[in-house]
């Protein structure tokens, strides 16, 4: 008997099983803190000037004046100074009232 090999070869290629698994945790924290500043200059009707103006902060108009906060504020109790109270409660100063420079009373 003969058995004649050949002709039919088999062959088995091997399945490669590539199982790749990735588990990407991603934890963003973002925090957006946005400080307004208010840089456009706010123009409201000043009812002493009998017009719009441009108003400014009580801490803008100290530093225009060259004088603190706290006077500014006794500036507008004793109606020096033209001023608006806005919605939030704030004082809103009327630029056209204060002293270019105010009454300088730095320095000894
Ligand atoms: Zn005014």
């Amino acid at each position: 008997m003969r058995c004649r090999s050949g002709g039919n070869a088999v062959r088995v290629v091997g399945e490669s099983v590539r199982t790749k698994k990735r588990t990407e945790i991603t934890i963003e924290t973002e925090r957006v803190i946005v400080i307004r500043r208010r840089r456009l200059p706010v123009h409201a009707w000043c009812q002493p000037c009998g017009g719009q103006v441009v108003m400014v902060t009580v801490d803008e108009a100290a530093r225009a004046a060259c004088v603190s906060a706290r006077t500014v504020y006794r500036w507008v109790e004793d109606e020096k100074l033209h001023f608006i109270e806005t919605a939030e409660g704030g004082l809103l100063i009327c630029q056209a009232s204060i002293p270019p420079s105010g009454p300088v009373v730095k320095g000894d």
